[in-house]
């Protein structure tokens, strides 16, 4: 089982203990050297950019290609995000084919859907909050294509129970395999699925050829379940603050913003974020954990404007995120990798995204 420590110096051990070109040749298997730092990336302890710069005092960029593909792939979604705002929340570029309810299997909610990998990632999931790249898309297509469920409900609940549920990346990785932000959905079957798991499981509904996966829904997967996900977000007071504050939120939670400063130093939880979009009990104290790493900080849930009706004069400095787009103060640009929100903005396509981050790359 994997575990996810929460000191900041643990955070940097695992950091400091990449290995991409391992990370390259393994990936997709479940059993792969895959870094395990998307939870940290998440809330902002580390950057992309300090995953690459780790990366480069390893290996040449070539031998790291892949890693900095894949962090392409997040600084893209964060891209997206910030500059579509809440059009990343509908089908994209196409209807979601074959859609037939709207309710989360419950096969895939009680971890038994019959397919022995799915299941045992489900139950680690919850034991952890953490699930591997390929397990994800494993019960995406299987919510999605095999049950025939609209993406947006599975992807919440997977959502409220990962350690990393990055809005981004959640909504626009359940699209991708649903779908509905490129022509074809994303598929696999039992052959697949064994091979990339280590599973053996044989003579499954998923153990087909691929044109026969789609053809009915499995009886393992008709029945929907209505799944309740709330917040369970602490009673605080307001402070009284008053000149230059550092204002944090559950993505900016990194020590050495600002290290020096003697700036009072505050966490905004806002409730009505967190009604949008619930995280589980786990995922809410891996944040205050994480928290407990900013000296002095201090936890506040309350609304930006009810803040900053109680203090009126406080001059609000901050990281810029597309959850908090709505603050007001001094925003200061997140660290990435790759900044080339532009290439976002003038046509939504990863590898045109790509193929001007890999030339940022190389002509460095
Ligand atoms: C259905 C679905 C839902 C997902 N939901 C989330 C989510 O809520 N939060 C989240 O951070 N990622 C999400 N992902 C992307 C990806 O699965 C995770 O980032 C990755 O598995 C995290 O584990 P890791 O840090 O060990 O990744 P590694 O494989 O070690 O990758 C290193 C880093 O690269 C980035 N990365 C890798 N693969 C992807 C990818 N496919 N898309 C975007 N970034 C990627 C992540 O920041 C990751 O931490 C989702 C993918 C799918 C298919």
């Amino acid at each position: 089982m994997h575990e996810f420590p929460t000191d900041h110096s643990a955070i940097m051990e695992r950091l400091a203990a990449i290995e991409p070109v391992a990370y390259g040749k393994t990936r997709n298997y479940l059993s792969g050297a895959v870094t395990r730092l998307s939870p940290y990336l998440t809330h902002g302890a580390i950057s992309t950019k300090d995953v690459g710069e780790v990366a480069l005092q390893k290996v040449s960029v070539k031998e790291a290609e892949i890693v900095f593909r894949e962090l392409a792939w997040r600084d893209f979604y964060q891209a997206s995000w910030s500059s579509l705002g809440d059009e990343i929340f509908s089908d994209l570029r196409f209807p979601q084919p074959s859609v037939e309810g709207k309710l989360v299997p419950g096969a895939v909610v009680n971890a038994s859907t019959g397919i022995q990998a799915i299941d045992n990632a489900i139950n680690e999931l919850y034991q952890t909050g953490y699930l591997h790249n390929h397990a994800r898309m494993w019960v995406a297509m299987l919510c999605c294509s095999i049950a025939r469920t609209a993406w947006r409900e599975p992807s919440r609940w997977l959502y409220y129970h990962l350690l990393d549920g990055d809005i981004a990346s959640n909504t626009l990785s359940w699209q991708w395999v649903a779908g509905s932000s490129r022509k074809e959905p994303y598929l696999a079957n039992q052959e697949t699925i064994n091979m990339f798991s280590g599973s053996t499981q044989r003579n499954t509904y998923l153990d087909v050829p691929y044109e026969e996966l789609c053809n009915e829904i499995p009886m393992e997967l008709r029945e929907r379940i209505a799944v309740m996900l709330t917040t369970d977000l602490p009673s605080t007071e307001i402070p009284k603050l008053s000149g230059e504050v550092l204002l944090y939120h559950a993505w900016s939670l990194n020590p050495r913003w600002h290290p020096e400063s003697n700036l009072p130093r505050v966490l905004l939880l806002e409730p009505d974020h967190f009604a949008r979009f619930p995280i589980s009990k786990k995922r809410l104290s891996f944040i205050m954990d994480l928290a407990a790493n900013i000296p002095g900080l201090v936890t506040v849930v309350a609304t930006m404007s009810e803040l900053t009706k109680v203090n009126p004069e406080a001059k609000f400095r901050f990281v810029a995120h597309p959850a908090v787009a709505h603050w007001s103060g001094l925003s200061e640009d997140r660290e990435a990798l790759f900044n080339t929100s532009k290439a976002v903005e003038r046509s939504w396509s990863f590898s045109k995204f790509w193929s001007q981050a890999r030339c940022s790359l190389t002509s460095q």
